[in-house]
């Protein structure tokens, strides 16, 4: 089969790969249909991030059951589902509590489309994928629902989701700040969840002209700051910067006893925190990867309810063939289907 493949920084190739096979009966083999691009994706086309390539690129994906080992009974063929990016058993202890990105079943940082020292499960720009504890791990796509539409669910809208959504349940009228510009999708996916969980104000800020009007259009106040200045006081702030200075700002703007959640990776081995700041102030940071298995039906609920309209934040929609380039595409959010 054909596997679109991430080789180098700026360069990605479709390359042959074995088709997979199921290893137990447990298992579900999967047709992407729509897939989108991570900004961790882009992070390392743009030469951002420390992904040494070759490896099969992809894990935001919407596909259909094509092929289901023998113990699956919940599931059905050709039925859509919604594939989380991280391999999850939904039995383990972790995966019980909802930890389904730590999950004790499978080697560590187990997930599609990542160099193969993060687990080899292949990547979802390719014609079959496998999928272990399928009926765990795979969540239905509601009748109704555009693939296309909601394809960055597997990760980024759950990570954008997990910055606010916890914390706005249990203060009135909150107030919420979101350093954007680094984690180019979950910083604008953050604020139209908070938008639409009923948060009193959502600023947004950014440099970057087109991130600013898509906030503004899904409720947030944009606000231009290139040198991430910012000041002001906000019960929850999220850090999608990837910037020392934008993590410095979100921390900076919390208000005491406020959270501030980092959704940007810092690579170098030490990264300034302002800790003496976060004492007096009683500050919670909360840093990690989001837990997709575990929060995706929360985000459907918000789709379902009409809420939150995810497509509203796709900006280029390209056809499978064209992926290789869509995918260097640097707007924020790509989608790819078929
Ligand atoms: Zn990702
Ligand atoms: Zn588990």
């Amino acid at each position: 089969m054909k596997q679109l493949t991430f080789i180098k920084a700026g360069l990605l190739e479709w390359h042959e790969a074995k088709l997979p096979t199921l290893q137990a009966d447990t298992d579900v083999l999967v047709r992407p249909l729509a897939v989108a691009r991570c900004d961790l994706d882009f992070a390392a086309i743009a030469g951002r991030a420390p992904l040494p390539g070759p490896y099969a690129i992809g894990h935001e994906f919407i596909a259909e059951i094509v092929e289901m080992g023998d113990s699956v009974s919940s599931l059905n063929l050709g039925q859509k589902v919604i594939v989380p990016f991280q391999i999850s058993c939904g039995k383990c202890r972790y995966c019980l509590r909802g930890f389904t990105g730590s999950c004790l079943a499978v080697p560590p940082m187990s997930m599609y489309g990542m160099p193969s020292n993060r687990g080899f499960w292949g990547g979802a720009m390719s014609d079959l994928v496998r999928v272990p504890f399928a009926e765990n791990m795979l969540v239905k796509v509601p009748e109704g629902i555009e693939p296309k539409n909601i394809a960055s669910l597997s990760d980024n809208i759950v990570d954008g989701w997990r910055t606010v959504a916890p914390y706005l349940s249990n203060i009135v009228e909150a107030e919420v700040l979101i350093v954007g510009g680094g984690a180019l999708s979950v910083g604008l996916y953050a604020a139209a969840i908070a938008v639409a969980l009923g948060a009193k104000r959502v600023d947004y800020i950014d440099h970057d002209k087109t991130r600013l009007d898509i906030a503004q259009s899904v409720g947030a106040n944009p606000i231009d700051d290139k040198a991430y200045k910012q000041a002001g006081s906000y019960q929850i702030t999220v850090d999608a910067s990837a910037n020392v200075d934008g993590l410095k700002c979100a921390i900076c703007c919390t208000e005491p006893e406020g959270i501030c959640t980092s959704v940007g990776i810092y690579f170098s081995e030490s990264t300034p925190l302002p800790l003496n700041h976060m004492f007096y102030k009683g500050i919670t940071f909360k840093t990690g990867r989001a837990n997709s298995r575990a929060g995706i039906p929360h985000v459907l609920e918000l789709i379902n309810s009409g809420k939150l309209r995810p497509e509203k934040l796709t900006t280029k929609l390209a056809t499978w063939d064209d992926a290789a380039e869509a995918f260097k595409d640097p707007s924020a959010k790509v989608v790819v289907a078929r």
